[in-house]
Order: structure tokens, then sequence, then C-alpha cells
């Protein structure tokens, strides 16, 4: 029987790539993945740290497992226990200390040693290293490998298995812009573009395996750039050019790696999805500034207007950061203008959260929690409305729908529109994966209904990708 490998993970789309990397390395060690952690063989976290309560909830996810790790041990099973990702990097030996039940402290640079790491595990519960706890039960093996390697992770890991229709591809890794509020560049490490050629290699798998969408992922993922000094928009163009890919999107992009070749692009590929993803964090510029984002809400918003010209229908989404040290109302009144401004229709916020480690962490003039909550409540309410209002603007309107999922309702399925939007369909005919077009009736909060057409007898002007 195959062993059984849970894996849980927490943060961003990196982080789901990075658990699904570390499923791939363990498959041909005879490890399936399960959803049942008290029957699991090995349970992992995938953890991220850019926020205090992330970090925190690793530490409720650990006390809950250590409970059903210990119940499958009394009947006589073993299971290691393992955390991975960026609070194993940020907080390794801490982590031991507040959970010493813990057996492998794994960062995302080195998941790639996974299964030399279990093997070494095995090797030291077989040669007797069962340390027993004060309670009585197993003591963790407390092994740490939280490296930075010197050769980059892509170099080690296999050929990502079929991902089906939508696809994620990752490109480059950590980052180096320092923004005075963020963790990442210490706990994925300095940038890493992986090479163009590696790129198009994996694209023509994935589109092999199936893949009619792809999605482009790094912390940084415009600023990518090959050693030749092939920039991101020139890879868009290659990208694009390939047979069989419907659907491009890439993810986190950063203002100040926007340039004009990449705002062109958005201009000539169809199969660019006429949505970005690109965070302003603040309407101010003293707190930018303070946040060393190196842009203006002025800059962000000439390039939110290049790229809207560019490219017809193009809508952004965005993340904010609110009470950030030495915010005022007036700076957060930028914030909520930049909003409208920029005509956001969906959004991260967060409270600020002090990092340790970081330069705004120690900044003087730290503002109240609850100020931070009242703040955050505000900005929700406009997000919440202009959502709505865009979602509402969507009846009538054709979009390409990608079907992903099964809806609730016998006959529904669920897929997404350019922008992101879930879309329910009632359907007999069509399947999971499939791209089809479909008018829009009905709008609610967070998501649209429509109905299938088998033969688009017009086109949408705003139509968003083949
Ligand atoms: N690289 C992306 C960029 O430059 O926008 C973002 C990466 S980060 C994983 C995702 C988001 O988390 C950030 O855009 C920011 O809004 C938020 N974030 C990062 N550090 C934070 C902190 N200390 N407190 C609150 N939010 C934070
Ligand atoms: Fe963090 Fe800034 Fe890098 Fe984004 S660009 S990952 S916010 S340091």
């Amino acid at each position: 029987m195959a062993k059984q490998l849970f894996i849980k993970t927490f943060g961003c789309q990196m982080n789901v790539h990075d658990s699904a990397r570390m499923a791939d390395v363990m498959a041909p060690l005879g490890y399936a993945l399960t959803e049942d952690a008290g029957a699991a063989d090995i349970v992992l976290l995938n953890t991220c740290h850019i926020r205090e309560k992330a970090a925190e909830k690793v530490y409720s996810e650990l006390g809950r497992l250590r409970r059903r790790i210990e119940a499958r041990r009394r009947a006589g099973g073993e299971t290691l226990l393992a955390v991975a990702g960026c609070v194993a990097q940020a907080e390794g030996p801490e982590l031991l200390a507040r959970a010493p039940f813990v057996d492998l402290v794994l960062g995302p640079l080195t998941l790639f040693r996974l299964p030399e790491f279990v093997a070494q595990a095995h090797r030291a519960l077989a040669a007797g290293a069962c340390p027993v706890a004060a309670d009585g039960g197993r003591k963790g093996l407390g092994l740490i490998d939280t490296d930075f390697p010197a050769e980059p992770k892509f170099d080690h890991l296999p050929a990502p298995g079929v991902q089906g229709p939508s696809a994620f591809l990752s490109i480059q890794e950590g980052c180096d812009r320092f923004c005075t509020f963020c963790v990442v560049p210490y706990t994925r490490g300095a940038e890493y573009c992986r090479p163009a050629a590696d790129i198009i290699a994996e694209a023509e798998a994935l589109i092999a395996g199936g893949a009619v969408e792809i999605t482009l992922l790094g912390q940084n993922v415009n600023g990518w750039r090959d050693a030749d000094g092939t920039r991101f928009g020139d890879l868009l163009r290659r990208l694009a050019g390939l047979p069989g890919l419907k659907a491009l999107r890439y993810t986190t992009s950063h203002p100040r790696e926007v340039d004009d070749a990449l705002i062109a692009a958005h201009g000539e590929l169809q199969v660019l999805v006429p949505f970005l993803h690109l965070p302003v964090q603040s309407g101010s510029d003293r707190i930018l500034k303070a946040m060393n984002r190196g842009h203006t809400a002025a800059h962000y918003l000439d390039l939110v207007a290049r790229l809207k010209a560019a490219r017809p229908g193009l809508m952004v989404s965005s993340d904010f950061i609110v009470g950030f040290p030495g915010e005022s109302e007036a700076d957060f009144a930028a914030t909520l203008e930049v909003v409208e401004r920029a005509d956001v229709i969906q959004a991260f916020a967060f409270k600020y959260s002090p990092r340790p480690g970081t330069p705004a962490a120690s900044l003087p003039d730290q503002v109240p929690e609850a100020v931070k909550e009242e703040r955050l409540a505000r900005l929700m309410a406009r997000l919440d409305a202009r959502q709505m209002a865009f979602n509402q603007a969507s009846v009538g309107r054709r979009f390409p729908v990608l079907l992903d999922r099964p809806g609730r309702r016998p006959g529904q399925l669920v897929g997404r529109s350019p922008y992101m939007q879930p879309v329910h369909v009632m359907t007999e005919t069509a399947r999971l994966g499939e791209l089809v077009e479909v008018e829009i009736e009905a709008a609610h909060p967070h998501s649209l209904a429509g109905v299938i057409l088998e033969a688009p007898p017009r086109q949408d002007p705003e139509r968003a990708c083949a």
C-alpha cells in the first residue's frame, strides 16, 4: 500500500506551488497525498510568515496535529511531523523550542531535499533515536535544514506533474526589493530568475499535459530577466506564441518593474488576460517612501492609465497595508483615493503586522491596533462596494470561462472569468477543464452566474481573451 503524505498549506500561491512540488519529489518514494492527517506517515505544514497571525496559525495547527499523531502512535503507527516554508526558515530553532514534538524543519529553498531528509529521519528512528518527552510521548527528532543553497532549487526539482487545464509555472524566486515591512527577502533569499529556455520547456510540457491557462509565479515576477538581459515583456511574447495556450497570467508584480515593453505586451498579446494584480500598498507618498517601495502614488496611477490605454477592458487588483508606522488619517485618505482613481476592482487589505528583523518593526509611531482595525473596516467596505459594482456591471457581458470545479448543486460547474470572478453555470454537456463562452446573467457580492453560449453570435467589445 502507498505511504500517505498529508500537506497543509498556508499563505501565498508560491506556497501552494511549493507544496505540489514537495508531493512531486515524494511520489517516486511511494508517497501518495491524503486528506486524513490522522492516517498519514508524514504530516507536513507548509507555512507562511508574512504576518504574525499567519505564523501563529501554524502553532495552533501543530498543537491539534500533535494529538492526532500521538493517537496514531498509540495504535502502533509512526508519523513524521515536518514544518516547511517561511516560518520554518525564519524561526527554525525557536519553532523547535516552542514545538519540541516536531521532527523536521525545512526552508522553502531546500524543499527538494525532503526525500533525503525523510530518509535521515527514518535512519535515526531505526537507530533508536526516539527520546521520550516529559509527557510520555515521543519527542520530535528536531532535524533542521534551512540553508540558502548555492544552487537554485529549480535545478534539483523534477519536471512538474500534469496540473490540468490551469497550471502554475514558477519563474522567479526570492526578492531583492526589501520593502521595510516585508520578511520575504529574509525567508526566500535573494532574487533568482530561471532561464527562459527552462521556462519555455516547462510551459510546453504543461500545455502537452492539458494546460490551456498558465499563471507565471514569482515574488517579484515582472522583475524577471534572463542572463542575457532579456526582460519580462519578451518572455511573455515567447510564451504567448506557444500553440494551445489560451490564457496567460502572472503574479505578483511590482510597479517599479512595469516597463514600456510590458505595457506594450498587454496591448499586443490577446492571450494575456486583461486583469493585473499590481500591489500599491498605500496611496500616501510619505508612507510609500517609508515602505521603500520606490514609487509614488502618481507613478502607480500613471502605470494603470497606460496599461488601460494599451488594453481596453484591463482592470487591476491590488494589495493594501493600513496602519503602517506613522500613517496619519490624511495618509489613509490618500489610500482610499488611490482605490478610486485606479478603479481597483478587487484587493487584499491587511493591517500592518510588525515582523521581527524588518526595518519597519522598529520604527517609532506604531499605529494603535484599534486605529488599524477601524481603517481596515473602512477600506474593506470601499473595496467590497467596488467589487459588487464591478460584478453588477458584468451582467450582460460575455466572458471566456475555464470551468475548474464542480458546484454545490447537481449539474453545476464553477469557473473563473478573466477577472478572477467565480462564475457558476448549470450544464449537462460541458466538462471540467473546458474553456467556454458564458453570458453573465446575475451578480452576487463575490461571484457571478451565467449561461454557456453554444456558438457565440456576437463579440463583446471588451472581450477578454481568446
Ligand atoms: N511581492 C509582492 C509585492 O511587492 O506586492 C507581495 C508579496 S507579499 C507575500 C503579499 C502581501 O502581503 C503584500 O503585498 C503586502 O500587502 C502584505 N504584507 C507583507 N508584509 C506585511 C506586513 N508586515 N504586514 C501586513 N501586510 C503585509
Ligand atoms: Fe516583499 Fe516588497 Fe519583495 Fe514584495 S517586493 S516580496 S512586498 S520585499
